[in-house]
């Protein structure tokens, strides 16, 4: 499973014979029950693409799709099993009516991507009938989606099905979790006087930081950016601290809203915040983290649970609107994180293992 994958792709299909695959795709270790796994080319715009469903017991399945240079196919294998497990989880904790799953497209989102290769996508996006339903992720635009559903009925996020940007969606679960978790850790859940470290003002991190200001929190802000840093100093009088340090910051909560695997072996020791709740995807650099957190007494939000605004908007927006649904549906992340919060101090389990077991229960249920 990792013949090297050569530019240009076209010519890789055509010409070369990569060797045989080291172990199946069965015998993945992120294979775990996935439905169907649907390996996709297209002769005329090289396209190469795989389509990983998850699980349909809730629903259809609702993932984006990532455009990358994976250096190998086995590395885009992995990312789109692992990526569409994911999504089941999310889509389940998130109490939509929807499966997991996830689309990969090989190949550099600067050079390879044209507008026949995205509407090959579409095509085979169409040929799985409504199992998988699509939307924009790494790699892929709004613009790029747009030209994806012109050849099927099964995009979603874009101007003719959705509310556009679900970022200010995201934001506002993140912030309906964080005052759930200072909620559970203060005994009440306003802002006002706390302090809130956040890593990465971006799309999320930019709205977040708005909301927070005007509910009355503090802010310690970090970007790498050093403009957008500018700017929350001015606009919401934030104090700063290096981009790397943002999880040593003396606060209430840590909020990172940057990048993956931020909570580690080096940066959980150096923690002060007895909350961790942000926006970022897959935070645990790997699942044992989740209980070194536990034991150091900070309560974490589990990643899944409190980023799951965007994927809400994708998948509750109607054509023309269905915004108050929306908001409604990503408000009740708060109570979602209060119930996680309960039972893993009721168990004495880490908030991330509850949080799965949770989703799994839903799943279950829909199952019989
Ligand atoms: P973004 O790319 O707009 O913003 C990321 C910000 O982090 C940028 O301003 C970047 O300069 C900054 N950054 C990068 N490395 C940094 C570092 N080491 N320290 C401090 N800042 C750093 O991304 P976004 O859309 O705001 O998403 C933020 C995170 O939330 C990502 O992990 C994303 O996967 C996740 N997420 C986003 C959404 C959404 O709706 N946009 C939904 C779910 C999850």
């Amino acid at each position: 499973m990792n013949a090297p994958i050569k530019r240009p792709l076209k010519q890789h299909i055509e010409h070369n014979h990569p060797a045989a695959p080291e172990r199946s795709v069965f015998d993945h270790r992120e294979f775990k029950g996935h439905e169907q796994v649907v390996f996709g080319h297209d002769r005329e715009s090289g396209l190469l693409t795989i389509i990983a469903i998850h699980d349909t017991r809730l629903g259809p399945a609702l993932g984006g799709c990532r455009m990358w240079d994976y250096a190998t196919t086995g590395e885009a294998v992995t990312d789109a099993l692992r990526l569409s497990r994911g999504m089941t989880y999310k889509n389940a904790l998130a109490g939509l009516d929807l499966g997991g799953g996830k689309a990969v497209i090989i190949g550099d989102p600067r050079h390879d991507k044209t507008a026949g290769l995205l509407a090959a996508f579409g095509e085979q996006v169409e040929r799985l009938a409504g199992r998988y339903i699509t939307a924009e992720d790494v790699g892929i635009s709004a613009e790029d989606m747009e030209i994806v559903a012109s050849e099927t009925r099964h995009a979603r996020g874009t101007r003719a099905t959705g509310l556009g940007d679900p970022s200010p969606y995201t934001a506002l679960g993140v912030f309906v979790g964080i005052k759930a978790a200072v909620a559970h850790r203060f005994g009440s859940d306003k802002l006002n006087g706390r302090t809130i470290s956040l890593q990465g003002l971006g799309h999320v991190g930019m709205i977040l930081a708005r909301m927070l200001h005007d509910a009355g929190a503090r802010l310690i802000v970090s970007d790498i950016h050093q403009p957008s840093v500018e700017r929350a100093v001015a606009e919401f009088g934030a104090a700063t601290i290096e981009a790397g340090k943002a999880h040593k910051a003396e606060a209430d909560v840590f909020a990172p809203c940057a990048l993956g695997a931020g909570l580690n072996d080096v940066t959980i020791p150096a923690i002060k915040a007895p909350i961790v709740a942000g926006a970022a995807n897959n935070q645990l650099a790997e699942d044992r983290h989740g209980q070194m957190l536990k034991d150091r007494g900070i309560l974490y939000a589990p990643d899944y649970a409190i980023n799951a605004g965007g994927v809400i908007s994708i998948a509750v927006a109607k054509p023309g609107g269905g915004e108050m649904a929306v908001r409604d549906k990503v408000m009740a992340i708060g109570q979602t994180l209060s119930h996680i919060f309960e039972r893993a101090a009721a168990l004495d389990l880490p908030t991330h293992v509850v949080a799965d077991q949770i989703a799994e229960e839903r799943l279950a249920s829909a199952g019989r």
